[in-house]
């Protein structure tokens, strides 16, 4: 009998609290059935707060996601945590969506602007999802797992000091939950005075015992259950995390969770949630987070000190979306190198969850430059100079509209030993290229500071050369014969063995000849092929360049 009045009210505090509530959990339940998908086939989603800042771990946290759902012939859905709408940002939604279509994540559900939305599991933006809450933290609180909570800021922080004093464990938990025992007449009579509350949930954990659960990507792990009677509703009628994304991931019917690593700690809270609710437990997999080599320690990749953190950094810099990608890849798991090496299109890498590092995922901006480096180096002369442009346009106007108008001889430049079993590797990034490339063009050669005045001998290389100088070889190795020539002429060696042992009856070796020109040409010492730079300037501006060189 005494059971019957309590469930009678507990049911009514429920409807006094949640009197706006017009559906069901059950209504929900069939509003959102199950999908038509096998059991190999993953469900995963990216669940970012719209704070304005797209972090380069966002980038790779949605690629695992992606990755796993696609190569499993499943969904993946981009879902909108904005519960915490103080660090919510204009703009920021669209700028998620923008972001990952354009290193190739794009999702099959979900917000697809900063309104809309597709798919059939939504609303996929959790403020907008506040009655779903709420009819299931009624439920919670009519059958007695959730309840009301009226401690005010001052007595949870009078409390928590005497727990630290106590040295115990803080929280609101067991008997220092004061409000769990109040009864439901007394939680009625409060709310009726419009005392402000939030919504608990009733823990049933007990820290002696232990939670055992296997991650897909950490492993076996186990912790104490949890015990504290954390938040699910705030006072604003928001969820928390904690229960916006268990209601979530169980309605959208999410087969795997895959999120960073922060969130592992707060597992047995999530784990005690769906169990409480009576949902199915997905899968977890906590992503190891970004970390960067400082001296001889690693820390977190941080927003406020790391330039490399923020997603535009990469464009900016001129990053090719692939190298990124790829070089996430690499961080993901690191067979993907040797993968790479058999198989062209990167985005049909599957990846293993439980092969990525269990610790932290060294970030190295040096391993990056050099996985760039080599994919650079495949791309064609044609395609090199597309991307290039297209980012010069943006980030270097005056480097766009020299390239633009030179758009043959940039292409050669670029185009310097491809298809060759060595090709050159020059460029990591398109803002290396204006320094590789600014000689070939008076507006930069012509102010560049000399290292030094020619001398006599380059003076006399120089003049001589001038007079021969014929620009109508077909190809390098004819150009050269002709240097060599030249310069075995004027009395220089071509023979390394032979200069040594006879140093007074020679000049010079043909090397140092070839390098005055270069320098004469480039005001450097270390170019790719000159005759293919020569081809690129011409006739007209080479006997410029070496004349000026040589009266300098
Ligand atoms: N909104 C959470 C975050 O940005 C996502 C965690 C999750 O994927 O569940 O960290």
């Amino acid at each position: 009998m005494i059971e019957v009045r309590k469930a009678i009210n507990m049911r009514e505090l429920a409807e006094i609290i949640f009197k706006d509530v017009t559906k069901s959990v059950q209504d929900y339940i069939e509003q959102y059935p199950d999908r038509n998908l096998d059991e190999t086939q993953i469900v995963s989603r990216y669940a970012p707060s719209p704070t304005g800042f797209q972090h380069i771990g966002g980038i790779f946290a949605a690629l695992v996601a992606q990755r796993i759902a696609t190569q499993s012939g499943g969904v993946c859905f981009l879902r909108i945590e904005d519960t915490d709408q103080k660090r919510e940002v204009d703009g920021a939604i669209s700028d998620t969506i923008d972001t990952m279509h354009k290193y190739g994540i794009d999702f099959n559900e979900g917000m697809v602007d900063d309104v809309t939305s597709k798919g059939n599991y939504g609303p996929y933006k959790q403020s907008e999802r506040k009655q779903i809450y709420h009819a299931f933290a009624k439920e919670l609180v009519a059958k007695g797992l959730a309840y009301p909570c009226f401690a005010t800021p001052e007595e949870l922080d009078e409390l928590r000091q005497q727990q630290v004093e106590q040295k115990i464990t803080p929280g609101y938990y067991g008997k220092f939950a004061v409000y769990r025992n109040l009864s439901e007449q007394e939680a009625i009579q409060k709310i009726q005075q419009n005392i402000p509350y939030i919504i608990r949930l009733k823990s049933n954990g007990n820290p002696d015992k232990r939670v055992n659960f296997h991650d897909l990507i950490k492993g076996d792990i186990s912790f104490p259950e949890n015990n504290q009677d954390i938040v699910i509703i705030k006072g604003d009628g928001l969820p928390t995390y904690h229960f916006a994304h268990a209601v979530d991931d169980a309605l959208m019917h999410t087969t795997h969770v895959t999120r960073g690593e922060e969130w592992l700690s707060s597992l047995p809270i999530h784990i005690q949630l769906f169990d409480m609710l009576g949902f199915k437990r997905p899968e977890f997999a906590h992503i190891p987070t970004i970390m960067k080599l400082e001296g001889n320690s690693k820390r977190k990749l941080s927003k406020r000190k790391d330039a490399e953190s923020a997603v535009t950094y990469y464009e900016e810099q001129g990053y090719p979306v692939i190298c990124v990608i790829e070089y996430l890849l690499n961080i993901i798991n690191s067979s993907y190198e040797q993968w790479r090496e058999q198989n062209s299109d990167c985005y049909k890498f599957n990846i293993e969850l439980d092969k990525m590092s269990k610790s932290g995922a060294l970030f190295d901006i040096v391993k990056l430059e050099d996985v760039s480096k080599e994919i650079i180096s495949k791309m064609s002369a044609d395609e090199m100079y597309d991307l290039y442009t297209k980012w010069a346009k943006q980030y270097d106007p005056q480097m766009y509209d020299l390239v633009t108008q030179n758009e043959k001889g940039i292409k050669m430049f670029f185009g310097i030993d491809k298809g060759t079993a060595k090709p050159r590797k020059d460029f990591a990034k398109w803002s290396d290229v204006k320094d590789k490339i600014v000689y070939l063009f008076d507006e930069f050669f012509d102010t560049e500071q000399e290292n030094a005045l020619a001398n006599e001998k380059e003076i006399e290389i120089l003049t001589k050369y001038i007079k021969v100088y014929n620009h109508n070889f077909a190809n390098q190795e004819e150009w050269f014969n002709h240097l060599k020539d030249f310069a075995i002429g004027i009395g220089y060696c071509a023979n390394r063995k032979e200069y040594k042992n006879n140093k007074d009856a020679y000049k010079g070796m043909v090397s140092d000849v070839a390098t005055v020109i270069r320098v004469a040409l480039t005001h450097r010492t270390n170019t790719p092929d000159l005759f293919v730079i020569m081809q690129i300037l011409g006739e007209k501006k080479v006997k410029e360049r070496l004349k000026k060189f040589a009266t300098s």
